[in-house]
């Protein structure tokens, strides 16, 4: 593939696990990438990490959950390179794992936030810039939980991902009339820091999980990455309010 030139990417919770592999695979691809997090010590590093591979990258630190921070920031990024081509709503996770008899109210607001409203908020501060774009596109993530209900404690999660699977739908009728088409991804299980904790704790449970997937292993992050480089490039100019899972065949339930 030639590469892309004075694209602008904007890759939110990017400065680890899918995120990062999305920045570096775009950023290979010639994108200008922007990364979010909330982990600064994170983001510098990750930016160098980048830069010493020749990519063009920068970090900006604030929270995805604030609407306030948010519009300022991604504005901000919107002002100083004129349009955003690409903006990956890649920050998310489980949050607090609680059956809905326990869960508070501050718990559902949290994890709801951290996965839904992150994409509202995000979004509706890129659409000026997006429409300046070019092939401009929203990449969300969703999750077989949104299917299935995820496991006990998570369905708060599972449910915040229905939501994201309903926004991309309807995002993408909002935007077709500005060519900016908006596309998900449903990860299947992969090793990334999302999974550190029963990964430390249950190691057992950890490597039974492969058992589940068709294709006998969990995924890279650089698979999600590979993904997501498609659905925002020319190749996929023609895909708009699409969900493409990324599970080794994980979806159909062994
Ligand atoms: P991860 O935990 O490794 O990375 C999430 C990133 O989001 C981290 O860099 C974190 O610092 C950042 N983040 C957290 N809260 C934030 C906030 N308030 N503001 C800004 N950034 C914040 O997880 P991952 O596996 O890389 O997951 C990426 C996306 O893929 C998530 O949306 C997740 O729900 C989805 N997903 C992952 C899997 C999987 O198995 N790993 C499966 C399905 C869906």
């Amino acid at each position: 593939m030639s590469k892309i030139e004075g694209k602008i990417a904007v890759i939110t919770g990017a400065t680890g696990g899918i995120g990062f592999a999305v920045a570096k695979r775009l950023g290979k691809d010639g994108y200008t990438v922007i990364l979010n997090g909330i982990e600064d010590d994170k983001g510098l590093k990750a930016v160098e990490e980048l830069a010493a591979d020749g990519i063009t990258a920068e970090y900006y630190g604030f929270d995805i959950t604030n609407d306030e921070e948010v519009t300022k920031n991604i504005s901000e990024i919107g002002e100083k390179y004129g349009k955003i081509d690409a903006l990956i709503n890649n920050a998310g996770g489980i949050g607090v794992r609680a059956r809905f008899e326990e869960m508070t109210t501050a718990e559902y607001k949290f994890v709801m936030g951290l996965n839904l409203d992150s994409v509202f908020f995000a979004s509706r501060a890129a659409i000026p810039f997006l429409k300046k774009g070019e092939n401009a596109s929203i990449i969300n993530y969703t999750s077989n939980a949104a299917w299935n209900g995820a496991g006990p404690g998570a369905g708060i999660y599972a449910t915040s991902k229905g939501g994201v699977q309903s926004i991309t739908r309807a995002l993408a009728k909002d935007l077709a009339e500005y060519n900016i088409r908006v596309n998900a991804v449903s990860p299947g299980t992969i090793d990334t820091p999302f999974h550190a904790q029963i990964k430390a704790t249950k190691p057992e449970v950890f490597a039974s999980w492969k058992n589940s997937v068709l294709l006998g292993r969990l995924g890279e992050p650089e698979e999600v990455a590979g993904v997501v480089a498609f659905l925002v490039s020319d190749d996929a100019s023609f895909i708009t309010a699409e969900t493409i899972q990324i599970g080794g065949g994980q979806a159909l339930g062994i």
